[in-house]
């Protein structure tokens, strides 16, 4: 479980986040929908501890965690994967999962934690000896969810994973992402501009504007709200 509470984040005279109050439960998708520059990145980042908030408290599985470096935090189970498709790119395909690994808790020896990634997406085990700079956007963005999973981590969280790919890779995406969620009862919390998609497989939402909750709710009630769907309408 995450939780922030009353979380306020400036970046110098710019106030990113104001009063932020969220709970992503094990489990369970959480969606954080905003247009660019509403906030979501930096909600992430107070997450995972890269950026530390100016007032409130963040939470993890009921312990105050908003003082902890980003490196503790991730030894506690928190793995982000920022937007932008951040991997190392001149290196193999296996071999960036190899080091995703070895920053991980280990609980799965590498060769097993290898066939449960494989398993799930063939197409990069065709492709592991390969660079993961070669690999097409599809694939980039299964080998980041890979990478993140790999740690088994308790708390994912995910900036725009559908950024720039197609309908039916984002769905595949998604697909995995629902089931990893469910089967680990991993708590989830993905930050998407294409609300739309997020709330298809979400299962509660906030929306972001200029740094505020605007609205939240489970995902049927927001995929029917006003603000939502001028949201998805603005990128398509
Ligand atoms: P995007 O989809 O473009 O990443 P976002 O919803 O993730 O948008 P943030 O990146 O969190 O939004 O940005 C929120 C606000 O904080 C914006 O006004 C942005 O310009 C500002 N901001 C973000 N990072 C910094 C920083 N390092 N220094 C100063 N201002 C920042």
């Amino acid at each position: 479980m995450l939780e922030l509470s009353k979380v306020t984040v400036d970046y110098g005279s710019i106030r990113a986040l104001e009063a932020i109050d969220l709970r992503a439960e094990p489990g369970r998708i959480t969606a954080v929908l905003g247009a660019n520059g509403a906030g979501k990145s930096s909600l992430l980042k107070t997450a995972a501890g890269l950026v530390h908030p100016s007032s409130g408290a963040v939470l993890l599985g009921g312990a105050d965690v908003t003082r902890m470096p980003a490196h503790l935090r991730a030894t506690r189970g928190v793995s982000l994967a920022m937007e932008g498709r951040r991997l190392f790119r001149d290196m193999g395909v296996e071999e960036n999962l190899l080091l995703a690994w070895s920053f991980g808790p280990r609980k799965t020896p590498f060769a097993a934690a290898l066939e449960q990634v494989y398993a799930a997406f063939p197409i990069l085990k065709e492709r592991r000896h390969g660079k993961a700079g070669m690999l097409s956007g599809g694939q980039q963005q299964m080998l980041i969810l890979s990478s993140v999973t790999i740690r088994e981590p308790e708390c994912m969280l995910l900036d725009e994973p559908s950024l720039g790919l197609a309908p039916i890779i984002v769905a595949q995406i998604f697909a995995f992402i629902t089931d990893y969620s469910r089967s680990r009862r991993t708590t989830v919390v993905v930050a998407e501009q294409m609300a739309v998609m997020a709330l298809r497989v979400a299962d509660y939402g906030y929306v972001l504007r200029r740094g505020k909750v605007v609205m939240e709710g489970d995902a049927a009630t927001l995929a029917k709200a006003d603000i939502v769907n001028q949201l998805s309408a603005a990128y398509l």
